[in-house]
This record gives structure tokens, sequence and C-alpha cells, in this order.
């Protein structure tokens, strides 16, 4: 379970981007936070993972206290939370194999093991006969299965979606939602994924949460939000 208790984050030059939001997200649950550009969107899935710090308020995930762990216990937590983003963010110099293994490189798996995990996470996205491409030479959801590939590497139990079907077109984007349901599915994972897109909520969340101007401004069950009233 996700808490997430009555958290600001104001930047640094005094911005103001996330404005007192409470939200609860059960074990399970898909959850989508939607709302237009500059909402604080990013920024919230951001102190999840805690990529930024809160400036005030409370993230707790799985009964743990996210701001106020050590910086060890930091790295060993993150591993247990993927991220995929809007622009893939794959390092262009590797192969899509190399790519994946980073993920389990830097959390220091054995050589010897990191293959036969690349393999098993290339074959869950279907993507086994381009482990030896460069992303260049991939399509944009391809280049998004590699992304989830290397986001699920450490085996996380949160799964961090930013707008990650916002660069893809219709078609890419439902085979990407089929796959990270799929995913979810499989594997028991939470997803939590903001967009600007209402059809990726209508899609694929079971809950919402609508940002506006840093505030959560209503949230419940996907049915209840965009029903007709
Ligand atoms: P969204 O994801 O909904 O588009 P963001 O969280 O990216 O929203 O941004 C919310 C607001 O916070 C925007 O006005 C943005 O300019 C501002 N913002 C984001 N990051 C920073 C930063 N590092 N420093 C200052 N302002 C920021
Ligand atoms: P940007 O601000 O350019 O989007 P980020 O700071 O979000 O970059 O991420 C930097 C790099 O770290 C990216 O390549 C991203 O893929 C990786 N990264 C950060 N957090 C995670 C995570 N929880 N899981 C997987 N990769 C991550």
């Amino acid at each position: 379970m996700i808490e997430i208790i009555n958290v600001n984050k104001v930047y640094p030059n005094g911005y103001h981007a996330v404005k007192d939001v409470s939200l609860t997200i059960n074990d399970g649950d898909i959850f989508g936070v939607i709302g237009l550009s500059g909402a604080g969107k990013s920024s919230l899935i951001r102190l999840l993972n805690r990529l930024e710090e809160p400036t005030s308020g409370k993230i707790i995930i799985d009964g743990v206290d996210m701001t106020s762990l050590s910086k060890k216990e930091l790295l060993e937590r993150r591993k247990k939370i993927g991220m995929i983003f809007q622009h893939f963010n794959l390092l262009s110099s590797r192969t899509v194999g190399e790519n994946v293994a980073f993920a389990l490189e830097i959390v220091g798996w054995k050589k010897s093991d990191i293959d036969k995990r690349v393999d098993e996470l290339l074959e869950l996205v279907e993507l086994k006969d381009k482990k030896s491409y460069y992303p260049s030479q991939l399509s944009g959801g391809q280049k998004q299965r590699v992304a989830i590939a290397r986001a699920l590497a450490n085996n996380p139990d949160v799964l961090l979606s930013d707008e990650a079907t916002s660069a893809l077109d219709p078609k890419t984007t439902k085979s990407i939602l089929d796959l990270i349901r799929n995913i979810q599915k499989k594997f028991g994972l939470t997803v939590v994924m903001i967009t600007h897109q209402m059809e990726v909520i209508r899609d694929i969340c079971n809950k919402v949460a609508v940002m506006s101007d840093g505030k959560v401004v209503e949230t419940g069950g996907v049915h209840h939000i965009f029903s007709s009233p």
C-alpha cells in the first residue's frame, strides 16, 4: 500500500508544485493520476521513489516511511520500484540486452546470472529477437518494451509510469497498456500511472485522481469519476 499524507513540494525557486496531497493507493491497483500539463503529476510521481524530496508530509510504502530512509536503505527500497518514462530513457550506446543488463549490474548481480535474467525479461516483453539491436533501430513501442523489461529487472512491487504512452500512436499505446495490464496480473504489481490522456485512464486504471494546479481535486473509482451525471 502506498500512503501519501499531506505532501507538499516547493521547488528551490519557490514554485509550489504539489499542494497538500493525500492519496491511498492499494496493492494491485492500477492507479491513474490525470491532469493538464503543469498540474504537478510528474512532481508527485517523482516524490514516490524520492527522485524528489517532499518539502513536507509523509510517503509510506508498505509501512516504510520513504522520507526517513538512509541513503543505503533508499537504494534498497528503490530496487523494488520500477519506473518508465515518456521518452524511454534508454542508453543509446548500449544494445537492448545491455540496457536491461545495466539495471542488474548496478545492483550487483553476478555476471553469470545476468544473461539468463535478461533473456527471461526480453521474453516477457516479446523482444528476444532484438537483443543485439541498438535503441535507434527500434520503434517507439519496442523502446518502451525494453524500458519495461529494465524497470521489472529487480522484481519490483511497484511500477511507476510517467506518461509512458504519450509519445506513441494509438495502436502502439494499446499494445503497451495491454502489456502493463498483463504484467500487473502476472506479478500482482501496484501500478501508478500519470497521464494527460483520458483514454489511458479509461482503458487500464481502476482508480483515478484528478490533479489541477498542484492539488488533487477529485479521486475515486474510474467509473464513478467519469460516468456522465
Ligand atoms: P505535470 O507532470 O503535471 O506536467 P510537473 O510536476 O512536471 O507537472 O510540473 C508542475 C509545475 O512545477 C510546473 O509549473 C513546472 O514548471 C514546475 N516544476 C517542475 N519541476 C521543477 C523544478 N525542478 N523547479 C521548479 N519548478 C519546477
Ligand atoms: P530525466 O529527468 O531526464 O527524465 P531521471 O532523473 O528521471 O531523468 O532519470 C535518470 C535515469 O535514471 C534515467 O535513465 C532513468 O531511466 C533512470 N531511473 C531513475 N529512476 C529509476 C527507477 N526507479 N527505475 C529505473 N530507472 C530509473
